[in-house]
């Protein structure tokens, strides 16, 4: 059970705001706002390279942490500044060649897709867009179906920022295993919102942000890659840290995951995501996932029985990021609306999700995301702010904020 009134203490901004853009950037739990602002003090004190070394241990935590939280080794870690670098790092680290081709889905980020695009231009690769089952999510028995022996690599999101689905990650893991294809998982926002078991799942490269459903600070994220993959692997570019320069005409590149890192980084930030991965274990995985779960559940009954508003998840089993829309209105207008009550929502927008918004033609979507710490007295009052904008424009489609 997870003590809510101490995880509200220790998200303070919950006193006067609805955070429902867990999704988006969730607020950092004090514990980690401190451990940020505590190394900043120490930068001030003693210099950026004083405390980083005397932060070491801290900072081993975060490989440490990370690899518990996952069923990884440390070594198999690589911190990056986002999901999106560590994810190009080792995607654009495969021995990518003409004729080669990648097996995508709909619910394909847009900056991956966008990077697939630039190799298809780079490269003369190939994408195939494996179907969707009857519920929107992954079809896993076409997707088999639609290897080669030129599939080089299977790309899933795990959770789509654009919807409450979750992909069935494992089993496409069995199924790449089974045909010897590379796997990344894009699991943006299932960890630190759910369990996620890299030995479970069977994929090869997983990949995460800060800022999301692990509460993190901004500007932080990190690549999981199997070991010996990442031996294989020729990092698209290479500093001292990724490589050590070892005669004057010669370098060895650093073993396993640390040659996808560089030198230079926030070391706040490093530090505060360790922070926050400690933090998620101790409020503890499972009951995180089984509370965002039925705050979800909640949230989308209550917004099911307003008028006017429908629901645009997809999926087999849901999870706590929560997709509408309501007849008639801009998204980005309710959204600014909300924003002015002191609720937090996002919009995902269609170019941003061309699979599947595109494909769909829902347009751009409103998108509430809860978390552990949200309460059921949020979801009501959210349902009554959302409710008045829905029945003030089926009387009068102006001036959503009266
Ligand atoms: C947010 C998100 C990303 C990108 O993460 P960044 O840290 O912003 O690079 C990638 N994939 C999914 C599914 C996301 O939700």
């Amino acid at each position: 059970m997870i003590d809510i009134a101490q995880v509200r203490r220790d998200t303070p901004g919950c006193e006067t705001f609805i955070h429902f853009d867990n999704a988006g950037a969730s607020p950092m739990p004090d514990p980690v706002f401190r451990a940020v602002t505590d190394h900043m003090a120490a930068e001030r004190a003693l210099g950026g390279y004083e405390a980083e070394r005397r932060a070491q241990p801290a900072l081993e935590c975060l490989y440490t942490g990370l690899a518990e939280l996952l069923n990884a080794a440390p070594d198999e870690i690589a911190y990056a500044e986002n999901a999106t670098r560590a994810w190009n790092m080792a995607v654009y680290a495969l021995p990518w060649a003409e004729g080669d081709r990648v097996i995508v889905h709909g619910s394909e980020y847009a900056s991956n897709m966008l990077a697939f695009l630039h190799l298809e231009r780079r490269h003369g690769i190939t994408i195939d867009i494996a179907p969707s089952d009857g519920t929107g999510q992954i079809d896993v028995d076409a997707l088999e179906r639609m290897i080669t022996a030129k599939t080089k690599l299977i790309s899933l999101v795990h959770v789509p920022t654009q919807g409450g689905l979750v992909n069935p990650a494992a089993a496409v893991g069995d199924a790449a295993r089974r045909h010897g294809v590379t796997y990344a998982l894009d699991a943006c926002q299932s960890v630190g919102q759910m369990a996620v078991d890299v030995g479970k799942i069977g994929c090869d490269i997983l990949t995460c942000t800060g800022r999301k459903y692990l509460r993190g600070p901004r500007g932080t994220g990190f690549l999981y890659i199997r070991r010996d993959l990442a031996n294989r692997l020729d990092p698209p570019f290479i500093d001292l840290h990724a490589a050590n320069w070892s005669a004057e005409r010669s370098f060895d590149i650093a073993p396993a995951a640390r040659r996808f890192e560089n030198y230079e980084s926030n070391v706040a930030g490093r530090i505060g995501l360790a922070r926050a991965v400690a933090y998620a274990r101790k409020v503890g995985i499972a009951s995180i996932e089984a509370r965002i779960e039925s705050l979800a559940q909640e949230l989308r009954q209550t917004l099911n029985a307003i008028r006017g508003v429908t629901l645009q998840d997809l999926g087999a089993r849901t999870c706590g990021i929560v997709t509408f829309t309501i007849d008639q209105v801009d998204p980005i207008a309710v959204r600014d609306v909300l924003f002015q009550k002191g609720i937090s929502t996002s919009v995902s927008l269609v170019n941003h999700a061309r699979l599947d918004l595109g494909r769909r033609e829902t347009g751009p979507v409103l998108r509430a995301s809860v978390h552990y710490f949200n309460t059921e007295g949020e979801i009501e009052r959210f349902g009554a702010a959302v409710a008045r904008i829905a029945l003030n424009t089926s009387t009068q489609t102006e001036n959503l904020s009266s």
